[in-house]
């Protein structure tokens, strides 16, 4: 026996099926649908021949249908006229008495269809089955686009609906420009892609959802004849997480963990072997080697911890004072390089003796005062970087010995 709320689904012309996701059998199944499908079995409906699903099993639709995601299964029919699909709805439903239900609403379909009154489900489909089928159930979101049409989206698969989070109808009203954040942009590249002979072109672009959210995609984009039209397949492939993850390790290799500042391989692998030409140091070029003075006994006092908070506060000094195209470097330890590219010496110095006092200036309630003692160098003609660094060094040894900070030239 069923509840009795479930009779008032006789009265509706659309059929209904009932359905139990965990033992996977019928429920409740209302007159519209029983004149449908009469005696046939749940596995003829779900698993015919023009049938498609995304889960085998009913009871993994639970948690998207908990998530109001939109699932769409298409049944195979077996009408006296052949075999027609139907496309139905499932939601989730609750009834006294029942476990949790899925509730399967058929699209509206005449008695007797033919090929040709078959509901649609999707792009010509009718005429299209194994595509459909192929379509419908990957697991890859599939986009099919009419470049004709102003790259309108004439068919999305249910992955590519659950991915970017739109009801069919919605999605089939979209042109792949307005969800590629390039806009228009993107339409000269699809033609192109278009007019290629074969074979499918993986593209990296970086896709709008339907809660205004963006993903990095790889699409493999290509040409597919269906129903005698040259239309456009696109696959879509998330890579938003190795994105995520190829931008951390770049960071991590070209930058120093505890201040985010440059690190010292990053200085030799842009003054190492460079040309003339190279940008940063075209012209003349100073260098700046910054040493935190009695740093151990800040260390031995208050905390290594503290130490690395004084490095992360004097990393942000360098920032303020360091002026656009500037380049600075955690050259190990409490050191630091500040590169100044087209700048002579005097404005070096300046930069320098801004850095020194800022630092002296500072006040900081949870840390120890410090001081900096500083370097200064200007590259000559001829020079190479280890000999600018051997004067520069000479500088800041000799600013130590004069008693610390304090900003001297080589
Ligand atoms: P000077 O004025 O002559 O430069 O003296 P100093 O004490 O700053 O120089 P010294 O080279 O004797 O000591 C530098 C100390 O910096 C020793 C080392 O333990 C410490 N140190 C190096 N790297 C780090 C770090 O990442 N964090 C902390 N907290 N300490 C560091
Ligand atoms: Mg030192
Ligand atoms: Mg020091």
């Amino acid at each position: 026996m069923f509840p009795a709320e479930l009779s008032a689904f006789h009265h509706l012309t659309t059929p209904v099926w009932v359905i139990d996701p965990i033992a996977e059998r019928f429920v409740f199944i209302n007159h519209a649908a029983q004149a449908l499908t009469g005696e046939s079995s749940l596995n003829a409906l779900r698993f015919g021949a023009l049938s498609a699903c995304a889960q085998t099993r009913l009871s993994l639709y639970l948690s998207d249908l908990r998530h109001s995601s939109e699932i769409v299964e298409i049944w195979t029919l077996t009408l006296p006229a052949g075999e027609v699909p139907l496309r139905c709805r499932l939601t989730l439903a609750s009834f006294p008495g029942l476990p949790q239900v899925i509730l399967f609403e058929g699209a509206n379909i005449a008695h007797g269809a033919s090929e040709n009154t078959a509901p649609s489900v999707g792009y010509k489909s009718r005429r299209h089955n194994f595509y459909h089928r192929f379509f419908m159930t990957t697991t890859a979101p599939m986009l099919l686009i009419d470049t004709a049409r102003d790259g309108l989206i004439v068919d999305a698969n249910l992955a590519a609906l659950r991915f970017y989070g739109y009801r069919r109808e919605e999605m089939c009203q979209k042109h792949t420009w307005e969800i590629n954040t390039l806009g228009r942009q993107v339409l000269p590249v699809m033609a192109e892609i278009a007019r290629l002979p074969g074979g499918h072109k993986p593209l990296y672009f970086v896709h709008r959802m339907a809660d205004g959210s963006t993903r990095h995609v790889q699409t493999y984009a290509g040409p597919i004849m269906i129903s005698g039209e040259r239309l456009m397949l696109c696959i879509i492939h998330d890579i938003t997480e190795q994105k995520r993850l190829e931008q951390e390790l770049e960071y991590a290799a070209l930058r120093d963990s505890l201040t985010g500042l440059l690190n010292r391989r990053q200085f030799y692998a842009l003054t190492e072997g460079q040309t003339a030409s190279h940008m940063p140091l075209k012209s003349d070029y100073s260098l700046l080697l910054i040493d935190t003075d009695n740093f151990k006994a800040i260390n031995d006092n208050y905390g290594h911890l503290k130490g690395d908070e004084v490095l992360v506060q004097l990393a942000r000094i360098l920032e303020a004072c360091s002026r656009k195209g500037d380049l600075i470097f955690r050259w190990g330890g409490e050191e630091f390089v500040l590169l100044l590219p087209r700048t002579a010496l005097n404005s070096a110095l300046d930069v320098a003796e801004s850095i020194r006092d800022n630092v002296m200036q500072m006040r900081n309630e949870e840390l120890p005062a410090f001081t900096v003692s500083i370097g200064v160098a200007s590259h000559q003609a001829e020079e190479t970087i280890d000999e600018l660094f051997r004067r520069v060094d000479k500088a800041l040894y000799q600013a130590k010995n004069d008693g610390r900070n304090r900003v001297l030239a080589a």
